[in-house]
């Protein structure tokens, strides 16, 4: 195939019908990433919103889109808007019907608006931009598997950094798409009043244990980590309860390949 060119989008092959679609020109470094099976693509998560993302994922299928929601925060969500079929897990049900409560929107558009080194398309307007709100097609639970087509997505939910986050294990490939509980570089945000430091240890001491994951995807920063992160994270994991580091407010916890903060 040849590379596909977009002036806000970067879209890397993982496989022939595995894409991750990224926004390399936002501080954030966000991806979503697109599976296509034999019936259906699965689309997880929509970008930041400042572009709209479904230019992209028209150009590489034609299969009607699912969207699946790894948590309901606005770097996540920014183009749901664009697409029908989109899901969430049932415990942000609330958030995706009605927003979140508390979160002030000046906060979410200096955000977005913030460390932007390309230029963003004439329509972006920081000043208005407005967090996607909707009804959902249909609510995920732990457990839950998705069929595209010859193509199956177990649905784990593992929440702490929001309290519906869900992570997406591909059965055919073993990629792990891990959303915003796990990536490198910068800290796992777990220290908002919605966030649980607690119960965000418990889904990575999960998520590190399920077999047979060949590579994982997160939601921010470098694209495709080796699974030697998930040894990385039962250490840590270890480490962090034997010294009581679980809780807010005790700050950044760095680890060989990955660090969070509560
Ligand atoms: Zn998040
Ligand atoms: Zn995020």
């Amino acid at each position: 195939m040849e590379q596909l060119k977009d002036p806000w989008f970067t879209v890397s092959e993982i496989d022939n019908t595995t894409f991750a679609i990224s926004e390399y020109g936002h501080w954030e470094k966000v991806h979503s990433y697109l599976l296509i099976g034999e019936e259906k693509a699965a689309l997880i998560d929509t970008g930041l919103g400042i572009d709209n993302i479904k230019r992209i994922t028209d150009q590489l299928t034609e299969l009607p889109i699912i969207v699946l929601t790894t948590h309901v925060h606005w770097d996540h969500i920014g183009s749901h808007g664009e697409f029908k079929d989109i899901f969430v897990h049932k415990d942000e049900e609330d958030w995706i019907v009605n927003g979140i409560k508390g979160l002030p929107i000046q906060q979410i558009r200096k955000d977005v608006s913030r460390d932007i080194t390309i230029p963003t398309p004439r329509d972006f307007n920081p000043e208005t931009y407005t967090p996607y709100t909707g009804k959902p097609t249909g609510l995920l639970e732990d457990g839950d598997k998705v069929e595209i087509g010859n193509r199956t997505l177990t649905i784990f939910h593992t929440p702490g950094h929001s309290p519906g986050h869900i992570s997406i294990l591909d059965e055919s490939t073993g990629y792990l798409f891990t959303g915003d509980l796990l990536y490198d570089t910068t800290p796992i945000y777990a220290f908002f009043p919605t966030t649980d430091p607690i119960i965000l240890v418990e889904s990575l001491k999960r998520i590190s244990n399920i077999p047979n994951v060949t590579k994982i995807y997160g939601g921010h920063n470098t694209l495709g980590l080796e699974t030697s992160i998930l040894e990385d994270v039962r250490n840590a994991v270890e480490d962090l309860e034997e010294k009581k580091l679980v809780s807010f407010g005790t700050g950044i916890h760095r680890f060989k390949s990955f660090s969070v903060k509560f």
